[in-house]
């Protein structure tokens, strides 16, 4: 038996942020969704065969649109077409303003024992230029009422190289979330993509902090988690012991994880498929599998060998060659020592004998970085 994690993907929110390029649409009525999931769960309950349920993630979006008993239903699907094991780490993610005692406790009812909340910032003139739905206060607010309903487990997702953002600002909702203590703290830098309002913006550019300030916000942020005991375990995630995400964990340890909803992506058994991010289409028909599917293909032993390496040094673990002898049959100091070794020299990556992993440095170049290895494997 192997574990399996199980995304679910919830395409419903308020309003559009000004930054976000994921797969959800604002003003529309999410009745009837979560029944077209159970559907398509159960058209698909043959992929759960031989394999338990260690972890579920219900994203979006903003999942905590949906009516409670729809995330209760939903669970209860999994739950009867799946072996979800006992104690599997059950997420949702919430956004403040769209949460009150009612809901979180129907939450924990259903078996939810996780929360993630999206606060990105506790600066309101922020929040506002983000087109966020919410004030510092109202995730306060939120972050508090999940406490009294039995939340002890909560990630604070935060963003950082805003436009206009100072360190000083930033330091300010760094103190914020020493203040409110959360288990885990997702810290991402702001991407500008096309087609979002902030990637339209002609001048966006000149609003955002130079180089060497993205820098020192990044690096003097991972050592204030630190000191409030939240510890890296990869770039962007900071948690206290035992509270890293074991379903994100699946991601970068390349571990077979299934997805439901228009717009989900799976890996499991060598085969990576997504779906189209069509919501009418996925309401016509859940269960229309051909046409619903957008990329579909067996991954190759090599393929998933590189796909290794890309995530695993996103960890601070980095790759173990044990495991990556163990799974690919291949010596990792080998394969990779010429490409390796400038990138050890100039401290961007390290070893203890066993595992290479990313420097807080090295991971501020991950991207050059991981790019470089991968065209050394294409040689
Ligand atoms: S709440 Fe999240 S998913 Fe929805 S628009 Fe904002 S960033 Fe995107």
């Amino acid at each position: 038996m192997n574990a399996l994690g199980v995304y679910i993907h919830v395409p419903f929110c308020k309003s559009k942020c000004a930054y976000c390029d994921f797969y959800s649409l604002a003003h529309r009525d999410p009745a009837g969704y979560a029944d077209a999931l159970i559907r398509q769960i159960k058209s698909k309950r043959s992929a759960f065969h031989g394999k338990f349920v260690d972890s579920i993630f219900i994203g979006g979006g903003t999942p905590s649109l949906l009516p409670p008993e729809d995330i209760a239903d939903v669970i209860d699907a999994l739950r009867s077409y799946a072996d979800v094991t006992k104690n599997a780490e059950i997420t949702i993610e919430a956004n403040p303003g769209t949460l009150d005692s009612a809901r979180l406790s129907a939450y924990r009812t259903a078996g939810v024992n996780r929360l993630s909340i999206g606060l990105q910032s506790a600066d309101d003139e922020e929040l506002f230029m983000l087109s966020r739905i919410h004030t510092k206060k109202e995730f306060e607010q939120s972050f508090m009422l999940a406490r009294v309903e039995g939340f002890d487990n909560i990630n604070v997702d935060i963003m950082y190289a805003l436009p206009f953002q100072t360190l000083e600002k930033i330091t300010r909702t760094l103190e914020f979330v020493a203040d409110i203590s959360p288990e885990h703290v997702s810290f991402y830098g702001l991407k500008i993509e096309e087609n979002t309002p902030f990637g339209r913006h002609p001048n966006i550019d000149h609003t955002l902090p130079d180089e060497d300030t993205q820098v020192k916000m990044y690096i003097n942020s991972c050592k204030f988690f630190e000191a409030l005991g939240l510890k890296q375990y990869e770039i962007s995630n900071f948690a206290r012991s035992g509270r890293e995400c074991r379903h994100n964990l699946k991601y970068w340890q390349n571990l077979d994880f299934i997805g439901f909803g228009p717009g989900a992506h799976s890996m499991v058994d060598m085969r990576m498929y997504s779906y189209k991010r069509d919501l009418s289409l996925f309401m016509a028909d859940p269960t229309n599998e051909a046409a619903l599917l957008d990329d579909d293909y067996e991954m190759s032993v090599r393929a998933a060998a590189v796909q290794y390496v890309m995530l695993a040094m996103r960890t601070t673990r980095g790759v173990n060659k044990s495991e990556y002898f163990s799974r690919f049959g291949v010596d990792f100091e080998k394969k990779y020592g010429a490409a390796i070794a400038p990138y050890v020299e100039k401290k961007l990556m390290a070893t203890d004998g066993e595992s290479y992993h990313l420097t807080r440095r090295g991971m501020l170049v991950s991207n050059m970085i991981l790019s470089d290895l991968l065209d050394f494997e294409e040689k």
